[in-house]
């Protein structure tokens, strides 16, 4: 992830080329955890996105690794700095799965269109 300016916790802001400006421009950079997600051109609006079945695919394994490495980093993380850890728990726990929900929203956005979509062509067909 760029080392920008920090906008949530799953969009970023960075310098891009931009293929329609032709010139580097200031992008807002969107995240489904560490999985880039879409990129848009704050400048003409331009919109690079990540092909959503792949984009779903990539989260899931990226996800599942975190979730596989997770207890062996929080050891290391306990083990290097055991009060600041004790500290952070109670807060970590209550946090993680809001900041979860957070990071896949690209996911749940692009599976809500999807519905709204649906349900519009079933509204159409009469269903
Ligand atoms: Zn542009």
């Amino acid at each position: 992830m760029p080392a920008d300016v920090r906008w949530s916790d799953s969009v970023y802001r960075a310098g891009l080329m931009c293929r329609v400006c032709r010139d580097v421009e200031l992008h807002e950079l969107r995240y489904a955890g560490r999985i880039l997600a879409a990129s848009t051109c704050l400048r003409c609006g331009a919109v690079v996105k990540h092909d959503e079945g792949d984009l779903r695919k990539a989260y899931l394994r990226d996800l599942e690794s975190r979730l596989r490495t997770k207890p062996h980093r929080m050891v290391k993380r306990a083990v290097r700095h055991p009060a600041k850890f004790i500290g952070h728990l109670p807060s970590a726990i209550i946090h993680k799965p809001l900041s979860l929900l957070e990071e896949a929203k690209p996911l749940v956005g692009s599976l809500a269109e999807r519905a709204r979509l649906l349900g519009r062509a079933n509204q159409a067909r009469g269903l």
